[in-house]
């Protein structure tokens, strides 16, 4: 997309202009952090290791935007996941690593070296990459589209290492589509759970287009189902619903403290134990499978948050209809002023730019592809990573 190396020559000429700026920006994150910075012998190249506190980074990207701001993006993102899911701070047992190759050529050669016999279910992957068993592998798609890949995956990434008890995809589906939406002023990059132009597009066009997925259906899903609805678009409607989901159980007051209580059983390992008996059995016997989450998703959502599917759909639906300011007889596009103010302030959002208008070009969605694609079913288990 031609307009991505203006904007991103706008946004690093601020980053790399504005040492001195400290991030008073509310909710701000510096980009510039410390980080560690030698080679990385790949076959006959040579790329960079860039270890900082919780990540380890493997690239052979020659971008100053990925060899100077990617740590420093991935490390406010875990901040960022943090806030999301209640978890706490700890000190890092290991560094989380994250490759970021430089060409789809390269990250297709280390993508089958990992993933063998399941690589024709990646080589979908048009753009971007995917977390596979707590390994995040991409590859520089340029701009900062990159990054929403990254903070996406991420999140994944993290739940890995921090779950014991696997989440039900709706709820960790949406944690990661709450990590997509991100803001970058100067050296500073602050994250906007419940602003995200391409689910708010995706949304939008789902419930315009009566593609709109019954919670019963919705609950059970994954990506590859949602894969196999057919068109693109309805793809991503499922992830436009699903960011809806999860920003009304996140704030809605009635919901929130089951959504919270999911989040802490599961990094606890109380998960599975608070199902019936026999749903135990089978969730121990299935976890790290599809078939895992079609088996508890439903009994969790029942325990956790409610009991009256049809009574929580009404509002779910409702909320996401405003969400997207479908119940409003506006003219113009849904927050404008919101983003014409933020636009003010910075050259892009979340691979947008300030200028584009997102609410009615969906070609505009650059990291929703990769994201749609992603192989959902191998984000778990360990996995022995050589570091090059
Ligand atoms: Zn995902």
């Amino acid at each position: 997309m031609k307009w991505t190396g203006v904007i991103i020559t706008a946004c690093l000429a601020g980053v790399v202009g504005c040492d001195s700026t400290t991030p008073s920006w509310q909710g701000a994150e510096p980009l510039r952090v410390h980080f560690a910075s030698r080679s990385w012998n790949v076959g006959n190249d040579v790329g960079r290791e860039l270890t900082s506190k919780h990540y380890r980074i493997y690239t052979t990207s020659s971008r100053p935007e990925i060899l100077d701001y990617l740590p420093g993006f991935m490390e406010a993102a875990h901040r960022n996941y943090l806030d999301i899911t209640g978890l706490q701070a700890k000190p890092p047992a290991q560094t989380y690593p994250v490759y970021m190759m430089g060409t789809r050529q390269e990250w297709a050669g280390l993508t089958q070296s990992i993933v063998g016999g399941q690589w024709s279910m990646y080589a979908s992957i048009s753009a971007g990459g995917y977390c596979y068993k707590g390994v995040c592998v991409f590859w520089d798609i340029g701009g900062l589209s990159s990054m929403s890949v990254a903070s996406h995956e991420g999140l994944h990434q993290l739940l890995h290492y921090r779950m014991k008890d696997n989440l039900p995809m709706w709820m960790e589906e949406g944690l990661a589509t709450l990590c997509e939406g991100y803001e970058i002023n100067g050296p500073t990059v602050r994250f906007t759970p419940e602003r995200n132009v391409a689910r708010f597009t995706d949304l939008r066009k789902a419930i315009i287009n009566d593609w709109w997925i019954p919670l019963e259906k919705l609950l059970v899903m994954d990506g590859g189902d949602a894969v196999r609805l057919g068109a693109p678009e309805r793809t991503v409607g499922y992830y436009g619903q699903i960011w809806a989901l999860a920003v009304f159980l996140k704030t809605d007051p009635q919901f929130s403290p089951g959504r919270g209580k999911l989040l802490a059983d599961a990094e606890a390992g109380r998960l599975i134990a608070a199902l019936s008996k026999t749903d135990q059995q089978l969730a121990r016997q299935l976890t790290g499978t599809r078939s895992y989450n079609r088996q508890v998703a439903l009994p969790l959502f029942k325990l956790y948050i409610s009991k009256d599917k049809q009574g929580f759909e009404r509002r779910y639906k409702a909320f996401a209809k405003k969400l997207v300011r479908l119940q409003q007889a506006a003219t113009t596009p849904p927050n404008q002023n919101n983003f014409s103010r933020w636009s003010q302030k910075t050259p892009r959002k979340d691979g947008f730019p300030a200028s584009s208008p997102a609410f009615s070009t969906p070609s505009v969605r650059v990291e929703t592809p990769v994201i749609a694609t992603e192989p959902i079913s191998a984000t778990r288990r360990s996995f022995q990573h050589g570091s090059g």
